[in-house]
């Protein structure tokens, strides 16, 4: 049976960014406007992260880390007016059987904070009183160190790791309105590095240029879209002869309704019409799909990033027609 988790949960958390951005959703869904990721060298020796959302209640500590406890409803039919990015109860689970989890809490009806301890099976087998403002750190020590093969993978590709981490974590500060998001990763000899630092802004555009600065955001022409059926899009894309000779898919970001997703089917549209105006050029490309939930589907993958539109082919149409508008004008 314990097998059986360790597979399954191995499709959950793949990686040092799954891990990460499950523990990040949860902030977000917690309504942190806060979120403090810390990484211990790279995230191998540990990762935590501190979020000012709305604490867990004691009632929750004994299932909280169980398989499929989840807060958040989980009927069928409510999955296709998701406001919340968990809803599975897998994530702390997976990541009680991958790594050492524990969890310190506290919500605005407790005067003090609780340190809560798990086992590998999700078990809380500590308790203890400390001292912590309103929120939630979750801290996983050791991820995969239990799982051999694995380690030694992540112990291989810890940078490559670190860096779809930090990707990712863009993302988020990219499409997070008004909230505050800070990484850090503090190696061996104790030198901390802020990798990525936000204030949490209320836009699209201030949270570019925080994130990316003014001189990327200038490079940078909107486009904004209304599709039929409701869908929309809102973005920004690299003006004619601003791309970069690197594929930059580090600086392509992709979101449905708030939610950073996979889109390499629109990456490769932007990629294209964009070579069309200037060849051997890659674009920044950050583009917000808003489009009503019957149109898509995220519950595809366990990791929620890929998903499926209904009305695929109309918003491939309209975007075609918006790219070449802006990358070879004349051509329509
Ligand atoms: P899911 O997000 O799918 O509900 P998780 O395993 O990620 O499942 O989390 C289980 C439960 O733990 C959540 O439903 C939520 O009640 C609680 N939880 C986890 N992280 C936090 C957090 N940072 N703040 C408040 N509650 C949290
Ligand atoms: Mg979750």
């Amino acid at each position: 049976k314990g097998v059986v988790h360790k597979i399954c949960a191995g499709q959950v958390i793949l990686d040092l960014s799954s891990a990460v951005k499950e523990l990040v959703e949860n902030s977000l869904d917690a309504g942190a406007t806060s979120i403090e990721i810390s990484l211990r060298d790279y995230g191998e020796e540990s990762f935590q992260v501190v979020d000012n959302g709305c604490g867990i209640s004691p009632n929750n500590f004994k299932v909280l880390a169980l398989r499929h406890h989840t807060s958040k409803l989980a009927e069928f039919h409510d999955l296709q007016s998701l406001t919340t990015f968990g809803f599975r109860g897998e994530a702390l689970s997976s990541l009680c059987s991958l790594g050492n989890l524990t969890i310190e809490t506290r919500t605005k009806n407790e005067a003090v904070a609780t340190l809560l301890t798990f086992d590998r099976t999700g078990l809380l087998i500590k308790e203890e009183k400390t001292a912590r403002k309103i929120g939630s750190t979750v801290m996983v020590k050791k991820l995969f160190a239990n799982l051999p093969v694995r380690s030694k993978e992540f112990h291989r590709n810890i940078r490559k790791e670190y860096g779809k981490l930090v990707s990712l974590l863009n993302a988020y500060a990219l499409i997070a309105k008004g909230v505050r998001i800070v990484c850090s990763n503090t190696t061996g000899k104790n030198t901390k590095s802020v990798v990525l630092k936000t204030q949490g802004s209320g836009s699209l555009k201030d949270n570019i240029i925080t994130v990316f600065g003014m001189d990327t955001f200038s490079s940078l022409e909107p486009i904004s879209l209304c599709i039929s059926g409701g869908c929309k899009l809102d973005g920004f894309l690299s003006k004619p002869g601003y791309g970069s000779g690197r594929y930059m898919s580090d600086r392509q970001f992709f979101f449905v309704n708030g939610r950073p997703v996979d889109m390499p089917k629109v990456g490769k549209l932007v990629n294209e019409l964009y070579k069309g105006a200037n060849s051997r050029q890659f674009p920044i490309a950050i583009l917000d799909f808003t489009l009503p939930s019957r149109a898509c589907d995220v519950n595809v993958t366990p990791d929620k990033r890929k998903i499926f539109f209904s009305e695929e082919s109309t918003i491939f149409d309209s975007l075609r027609e918006a790219l070449q508008n802006i990358y070879s004008p004349g051509h329509v």
